[in-house]
This record gives structure tokens, C-alpha cells and sequence, in this order.
């Protein structure tokens, strides 16, 4: 039986005072206690959240990483032992953003997943496809690519302390989000690809979907067979809506 998870991806939004009153917001929350819960502020904010989420069953993690555990002479970069060090627990990996926006390649999406979890920190591996790619029929081989490059280099036993979320990018920040039948079908897909090499694994390994959840289809997604809860963007701004996602997770 998997435990279900809910992650709040904040993106890059939020000030001191906001992330305060989100905080506010989340610890009036009822929260069920059989839901992993977590939360991806910006990085400035990490310190902030992990102090006001502390009496609370939160989860912290990072958005983002350095590709190498250790601290070294990396410019802006952050290193997962120093996330480690501050009380993060997950680092998202691979998120549609970095792929696209700033080129983040299958090779660095890999090493970072490995430097995470050098660090004892758990990766959150993002993989969906493009609408162009779902509209070539290209969908389960674009997921199963950006899974094998993981998979490829860092053995399929990496997965017992990971978390994959399905993502497709047509979805995040749309307002359009895959039906449950959709998302089920990747989900299977990729769970399938994991029992090939490992089948206990595969059915431990939490798959959570992304991509324009709300609390009005968190229920009809999260009740599908493969779907083990989600990775929620713009609605994770907003306590009460979030607070109900969550719920939607643990019914
Ligand atoms: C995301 O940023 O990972 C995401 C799924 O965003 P949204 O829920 O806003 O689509």
C-alpha cells in the first residue's frame, strides 16, 4: 500500500510577508495524517518555511539544485549537503521549467538526482511531455526516455528513495489539466517500466501527477490505480485550497 503525497511547488513567487501568511494559512490546515505532505518554496525562503512549518507535519524541499552534493566553487549555485544541513527533506529534479526554460539536458537532470540522494535527500523526478510530443503520439516514449536516463545510469534501485511525478507540460500553469484516464495511462506506463527490471519496486515507488490540479479534480485524479497524489503548482499558493487538495489525497 503506497502512502499518498501532495507537494506544493511555489515556483518563484512569494515575498516574506506572503510566504508568512501562507505559513499562517497552512498551520490552520487539517491535514490527514495518512498524506506525506510537502512543500517547494524559492530558495530565500527555504530557512523562513522550515521555521514556520516546524510544529506542523510539513515537509520542506528545494525546487532546485547544484549536479554535485559536495560544497564547492559554484557560483550561485546550492548545494544538496547544504540543503541537507537546513532541514530540507526533497529536491524537485528535472521540473519542466528547468528542462525548458534554462536547457536542462536528460545528463544533468541524472546527476542531480544522484547528488541528491549522495546528500540522503529524496529527488522528486519530474518527466512529462510537450502537447506537439502527445500530439505525435510521442508521449509514453518521451516519459520512458527521460525515466531511462535515470534509470540507465543510476540503476532502477534508486527509485526505493524517490519519488517520480508525472508531469505533462501542456498542463502546468494552463488550466488544463489530462483527464484521470490520461494520466492513469503514463502512470501505469511508467510503472510497468519499473516492474520490468524490478517489481517489488515497482509497486512501492510513489508516481504523483502535475499539472493544473485544484481541489475541484483532485479527487477524480487521485482515485485512479497508479496516481499516488500530486505535485500542485499555482494552487499550493492558496492555504485552504491547498488544505483541500490534500484532503482529496487522504479520502
Ligand atoms: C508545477 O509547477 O509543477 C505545476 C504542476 O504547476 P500547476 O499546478 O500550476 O500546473
Amino acid at each position: 500500500m503506497r502512502r499518498p503525497m501532495v507537494a506544493g511547488n511555489w515556483k518563484m513567487y512569494g515575498t516574506r510577508t506572503s510566504v508568512a501568511e501562507l505559513i499562517g494559512g497552512l498551520n490552520q490546515q487539517a491535514l490527514p495524517a495518512g498524506v506525506d505532505v510537502a512543500v517547494f518554496p524559492v530558495s530565500v525562503h527555504l530557512q523562513q518555511v522550515l521555521d514556520g512549518l516546524a510544529e506542523n507535519n510539513i515537509a520542506v524541499g528545494s525546487q532546485n539544485c547544484a549536479f554535485q552534493s559536495e560544497q564547492g566553487a559554484l557560483t550561485g549555485e546550492v548545494s544538496p549537503v547544504q540543503l541537507a544541513d537546513l532541514g530540507c527533506q526533497f529536491v524537485l529534479v528535472g521540473h519542466s521549467e528547468r528542462r525548458s526554460v534554462f536547457g536542462e539536458s536528460d545528463r544533468d537532470v541524472c546527476n542531480k538526482f544522484a547528488a541528491v540522494q549522495a546528500s540522503g535527500l529524496i529527488p522528486v523526478l519530474c518527466v512529462g511531455e510537450t502537447l506537439e510530443q502527445r500530439n505525435a503520439g510521442e508521449t509514453l516514449s518521451v516519459v520512458s526516455a527521460q525515466l531511462d536516463a535515470v534509470v540507465g545510469e543510476l540503476g532502477v534501485g534508486v527509485f526505493a528513495k524517490a519519488v517520480i511525478a508525472y508531469e505533462p507540460v501542456w498542463a502546468i500553469g494552463t488550466g488544463l489539466t489530462a483527464t484521470p484516464q490520461q494520466a492513469q495511462e503514463v502512470h501505469a506506463e511508467i510503472r510497468a517500466q519499473i516492474a520490468s527490471k524490478d517489481s517489488v519496486l515497482a509497486e512501492s515507488v510513489r508516481i504523483l501527477y502535475g499539472g493544473s490540479v485544484k481541489a475541484a479534480n483532485a479527487a477524480d485524479l487521485f482515485g485512479m490505480p497508479d496516481i499516488d497524489g500530486g505535485l500542485v503548482g499555482g494552487a499550493s499558493l492558496n492555504a485552504d485550497e491547498f488544505g483541500a487538495i490534500c484532503r482529496a489525497a487522504g479520502s
